[in-house]
């Protein structure tokens, strides 16, 4: 494991859960009615960032649907980083026209990622080749055209490139998290054996010490998360904390050390809750990131205090 966490790889960024797009698989609750933050609250995020990123991702809801706020996260994150941070843009790509996407490539964005082409989102995938065009006609033509899903995918070398994906039954979908509307409208993953942890946008490496993909972590407006999913209770605010400060406790804690693993069934090992009770809790409630939930509620006082995430051997 890591022991300066003022350097990370990689950092996914949901600013703001305001979307034109309103999908019954949405994870996160974003819609034309979802939660925004305001510009002070982006500022002081930026200020209390690591002081060294490989690459930020800054997703939604639809990014494009903020543009005022997103330009202005753009150019402090340029004011604070320089060129030293690969920026990536995750967008549905419904409101991406040739004017916007020279501005953010003005303001320093060098990867476009529509993750919206399936049949579950409003357009259904139907502007792709309008969106081809529309990169080829600003110069974003790199030939990265897949998501960017494997470990080594990032500061690519193609200053320009954009890809896409979208839901369909292995993922995604097919992997739904128990969260937000995919909770609501009952088509999350009902399966113990899946594990999200141990895969990229689950815990595994937020704290560094593996190789095979990237250190990551993720900030749900301010709520600074190990995973994409989100955990019951978030490790810190991103308004108030240093995230390098939050990711040391976490460093420190038997919990947190097991989800960097990727191995929440072990998550309650320091605290008598042995794998083979965490399986059975699992196996109840059929996904991991619901038992994951409940352990957390749980144990909330030994695994937290006022400060934080408590020191945990
Ligand atoms: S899945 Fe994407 S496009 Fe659909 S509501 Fe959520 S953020 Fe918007
Ligand atoms: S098990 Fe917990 S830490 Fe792991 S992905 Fe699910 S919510 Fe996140």
């Amino acid at each position: 494991m890591k022991t300066n966490f003022n350097h990370i790889q990689s950092i996914y960024w949901v600013f703001t859960q305001l979307c034109n797009d309103n999908c019954d698989h949405c994870y996160n609750d974003s819609s034309p009615f979802g939660k925004r933050i305001s510009e002070k609250d982006c500022l002081a995020i930026i200020a209390n960032l690591p002081d060294k990123i490989d690459r930020l991702i800054l997703s939604g809801g639809e990014p494009i649907a903020e543009k005022k706020l997103l330009f202005v996260i753009l150019d402090h994150i340029k004011e604070r980083y320089g060129n030293s941070v690969q920026i990536m843009l995750q967008t549905n790509g419904d409101l991406l026209n040739k004017e916007v996407l020279q501005i953010l490539i003005d303001k320093g964005v060098t990867r476009f990622d529509i993750a919206s082409i399936d049949r579950y989102h409003k357009k259904a995938g139907s502007r792709l080749m309008e969106l081809a065009d529309i990169f080829e006609s600003c110069g974003v033509n790199g030939t990265e055209k897949d998501p960017l899903l494997e470990g080594g995918h990032y500061l690519a070398e193609n200053p320009l490139s954009w890809g896409y994906w979208g839901a369909n039954e292995d993922m995604w979908l097919g992997g739904n998290w128990a969260r937000g509307k995919a909770m609501k409208h009952n088509i999350w993953k009902k399966d113990p054996n899946h594990n999200f942890c141990t895969i990229l946008s689950g815990a595994r490496n937020f704290l560094g010490g593996y190789d095979d993909i990237p250190q990551e972590i993720s900030i749900q407006l301010w709520r600074i998360n190990p995973c994409c999913p989100g955990t019951h209770f978030p490790m810190g605010d991103a308004r108030k904390q240093k995230v390098a400060t939050v990711l040391e406790r976490a460093s420190k804690n038997a919990v947190f050390k097991a989800l960097n693993d990727g191995e929440p069934l072990k998550m309650g090992e320091s605290l008598g809750v042995n794998r083979k009770k965490a399986a059975e809790k699992n196996e109840e409630l059929q996904n991991i990131c619901l038992y994951c939930d409940y352990f957390l509620k749980c144990h909330k006082n030994s695994i937290f205090d006022k400060n934080g995430i408590k020191e945990l051997p």
